[in-house]
């Protein structure tokens, strides 16, 4: 019983061999975002690769016991996420990617819940390109905007 084991069982998820070996593309590099295509991709190197079907799944349950964070995008592209805490996100619109925006760049939201509701979680995505003008990026226009 190895390390990915324990956080799958943990969490409530049945460690299956085909399981851990997608935990271990998953987790097995530090935090990183990515879709069910590109985990796919990353798997057809596995001796028994396993279906597209079966990686959605996968990936749906990971998000269901609390081990991936989901992030939908404005192309209905959905994103998965190894850092379940709270935090923002970048997209790289040149090369269609995610980052996290780092804590002192990111905006400071509070938001009033409607009547007799709570807010779960403030989902922020900023869109970036890559050697724009400084001061045409959203995020600078944004901080402009708090001061
Ligand atoms: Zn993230």
């Amino acid at each position: 019983m190895g390390p990915l084991w324990v956080k799958l069982a943990s969490a409530g998820v049945r460690p299956t061999r085909q399981r851990i070996e997608l935990a271990e593309i998953l987790f097995g590099a530090g935090d990183r975002h990515f879709t069910a295509e590109m985990i796919h991709a990353e798997a057809r190197a596995l001796r028994y690769p396993p279906s597209l079907g079966t990686v959605y799944n996968t990936l749906n349950q990971f998000v269901q016991n609390g081990l991936l964070r989901e992030i939908a995008l404005y192309d209905a592209k959905i994103w998965y996420d190894t850092n379940i805490g709270p935090h923002c996100h970048y997209y790289w619109e040149d090369t269609e990617q995610l980052s996290d925006i780092p804590d002192e760049h990111a905006p400071n939201l509070t938001v009033a819940a409607p009547p007799g509701a709570k807010v779960t979680a403030i989902d922020v995505i900023v869109r970036v390109k890559a050697g724009a003008d400084p001061r045409e990026c959203p995020m600078a226009r944004f901080e402009h905007f708090l001061k």
